[in-house]
């Protein structure tokens, strides 16, 4: 049976629905273990993109060299590894150094280990959402390389232009009263002590929090509430990529207590 849904990542296994229906087996395509506990057995099973290797080799090694950059890092999602190692190989065969790692909207740490081997990255992939990640976990630069149609982007103005986003949902999130918790019930992404401790922590400086939990957190299930800010426990994405969408900001916990004065502003990251 196969799932219709939209699946994120392998935080998102169809657990409750195996029970259901009484699987056996779970097959998820595309996505590495993400540690996610499971009664039922778990297959991860790979979706490898293709593209032509030689060519973004060749892309590769001219950004490298224009920037005298012979060891460098490679970050780029589940889809794209397999092809890496090949790729490592030809990047040697023209003098660059390649140390190719894989990297989730949640987890930099990969990248962040290769910081001091390496004169800068580059991430392979679609989207500017992990590049910026990354962009954010390392002090060095990093460049986005679409393997697909080639293009690179620097990531600077994007930088800049969330962190002014968040800076400044921070600052209306001072003034907020009401506070929605978001709590997912996705395996990988349930936090409820999070969530609990957020709420704890908005309750004792005076104001009011409700907890809301969903599998597929979406703006519009808020659409009619009269919320003064939302604060994610749920994927981080939902904060970055989808707060648009919603009347009033959405903060992650750190952020959270940045609005509330228990952390320091300088401490964002
Ligand atoms: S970034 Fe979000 S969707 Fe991706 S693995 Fe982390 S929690 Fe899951």
């Amino acid at each position: 049976v196969a799932n219709a849904e939209p699946c994120f990542g392998a935080c998102d296994l169809a657990l409750k629905e195996a029970e259901m229906l009484n699987a056996g087996l779970i097959v998820h395509f595309g996505h590495s273990d993400f540690r996610v506990k499971s009664k039922k057995s778990v297959i991860y099973w790979p979706v490898e993109a293709r593209f032509d290797e030689a060519r973004v080799a060749e892309k590769i090694a001219e950004i490298c060299r224009e920037r005298n950059w012979f060891r460098t890092g490679l970050g780029t999602t589940i889809q794209y590894l397999p092809a890496m190692k090949k790729m490592e190989k030809l990047l040697a065969e023209k003098e660059i150094k390649a140390y190719s790692v894989q990297v989730l909207g949640c987890n930099y740490t990969a990248v962040k280990k290769l910081e001091s081997k390496v004169d800068g990255f580059l991430f392979l992939g679609d989207g500017l959402f992990h590049a910026l990640g990354m962009q954010f976990a390392v002090g060095k630069k990093v460049l986005a390389l679409n393997p697909q149609t080639l293009t690179v982007k620097e990531l600077n103005s994007e930088k800049d232009s969330y962190y002014g986003q968040r800076i400044s949902q921070i600052s209306i999130a001072k003034q907020a009263r009401t506070f929605a918790i978001l709590v997912s019930t996705k395996p990988g992404q349930f936090n409820i002590t999070l969530a609990l401790k957020a709420k704890q922590l908005i309750e004792s400086s005076g104001r009011k929090a409700f907890l809301f939990y969903a599998n597929f957190l979406k703006a519009e299930f808020f659409a009619g509430l009269q919320f003064d800010c939302f604060v994610n426990t749920a994927c981080p994405r939902i904060a970055i990529d989808d707060s648009s969408q919603f009347a009033k900001p959405v903060l992650n916990f750190k952020e959270l207590e940045i609005a509330l004065g228990k952390r320091r502003l300088e401490e964002f990251k």
